[in-house]
């Protein structure tokens, strides 16, 4: 909800604030450019002008440059605002026709703050709000409602943000993702199966700034055209939040793997094939400057996913694995997927299910493990990920 005449998109970064002033420097300059970036992308028209501790979008969409900072990670809220000029009559009327357009009845506050040296402006932030609250009481009056004040939890909530050059009336802080600006980390490799939990996984690690290149193992006869089309629309979606990177699939040929592990093993299948699936991630991670490789796993979620099989799969590469979702009960990551939008891909049968032996081991030693696999598994992961196929996602 936007005040009428909104020109200006205040943008609030969260943990930014806190850096060094060099570090925050440079982080900025990277907010702004993937801002920038999801504008473009969108298709919505905005110049960004960078302030300390804040981003200013200066826009004739303020509804549509809103959702895209609110879609940007290092953003902790934002708010489409009608600039005025910082004096008390300019700050009263924008309140007054953003009350005419806006408030359907119920409770109102004014919130206001100042910015900038204390002899900036002649008043203070609480004559804006009892001026500017006397004059939304007015105007409700006059529209012929009943004007009630609640300053606790008000049903219309009036902002502003008066600096010594401007002031802005906003109505909400739509909250952003939070996080930090995509690429201000090393890249990360994801191991994408485009089911529910891997996708969340990649997205949690965007939000802290690492850009992801995700890695997708074709399963041969146990995956099939629609589990890897799956991983290509979840990509896809993953995309969305991060449209300043250049982004491609990395497809690493599992098939022969997995269909050597279903013949000659049994209940350590699955964690073979998931340190086949980290050595193949760390060859793509060699390749392409990644640090890390990242995984949907959950503890206890799977019976390859204990406590004590997450060690030994780890055990396959050299590069820390990280676990985003390691904590997350299922239903909480679900809504997650739901909410970023990754949910609707996710919906056809994992390959793995018909990979799982029917008894798995639940507390497997890698002596087991190794003892049990080929032991050329991880030299030929890491051949299968030199021959990848690479799939550019576009936009
Ligand atoms: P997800 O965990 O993504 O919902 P899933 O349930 O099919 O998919 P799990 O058996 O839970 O997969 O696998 C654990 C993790 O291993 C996944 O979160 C993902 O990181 C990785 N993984 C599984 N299958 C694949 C695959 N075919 N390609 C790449 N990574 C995979
Ligand atoms: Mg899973």
């Amino acid at each position: 909800m936007h005040p009428p005449d909104a020109d200006t998109v205040l943008v609030r970064h969260g943990e930014l604030g806190v850096k060094s002033e060099q570090v925050r420097r440079k982080m900025e300059g990277r907010l702004g450019d993937n801002l920038r970036s999801t504008l473009a992308d969108r298709g919505v028209a905005g110049d960004i002008e960078r302030r300390r501790n804040r981003l200013f979008v200066h826009t004739d969409d303020p509804e549509g440059a809103t959702a895209a900072a609110a879609d940007t990670f290092g953003v902790a809220s934002a708010s489409p605002a009608v600039r005025v000029e910082p004096t008390l009559d300019a700050i009263e009327a924008a309140l007054v026709a953003a009350t005419e357009a806006c408030h359907d009845g119920g409770s109102f506050a004014v919130d206001a703050r100042r910015a900038g040296p204390s002899d900036a402006h002649p008043f203070a932030s609480t004559d804006i709000e009892s001026e500017g609250g006397a004059a939304v009481w007015d105007a409700v009056e006059r529209a012929g409602g009943d004007p009630a004040v609640d300053l606790d939890d008000p049903d219309f909530e009036l902002f502003v943000e008066c600096r010594p050059d401007d002031a802005y009336v906003f109505l909400e802080r739509r909250a952003g993702p939070g996080g930090l600006p995509v690429g201000t980390q090393r890249p990360v490799v994801a191991l994408v199966s485009g089911g529910i939990d891997s996708p969340v996984a990649a997205w949690r690690l965007l939000r802290r700034g690492c850009p992801v290149v995700p890695v997708y193992v074709d399963l041969g006869d146990y995956g099939g055209v629609d589990h890897r089309a799956r991983a290509v629309a979840t990509v896809e979606r993953l995309v969305e939040y991060a449209p300043s990177e250049s982004w491609t699939l990395h497809v690493v040929d599992g098939g022969d793997a997995v269909a050597d592990l279903a013949a000659t093993t049994d209940d350590c299948r699955m964690l073979s094939l998931r340190r086949f699936m980290l050595a193949a991630a760390e060859a793509v991670a060699e390749d392409e400057g990644a640090v890390g490789v990242a995984t949907g796993e959950a503890v206890g979620q799977k019976s390859s996913q204990t406590s004590a099989n997450l060690a030994v799969t780890d055990a396959a590469t050299r590069l820390p694995v990280h676990r985003p979702t390691l904590t997350l009960d299922k239903h909480e990551i679900t809504q997650r997927a739901r909410d970023i939008g990754t949910f609707e891909t996710a919906t056809v049968d994992a390959g793995c299910d018909r990979v799982a032996p029917e008894l798995p081991e639940t507390d497997a030693s890698l002596e087991q493990v190794r003892a049990s696999e080929p032991e050329d598994l991880l030299e030929r992961a890491r051949e299968r990920a030199a021959e990848r196929e690479t799939v550019p996602i576009e936009r």
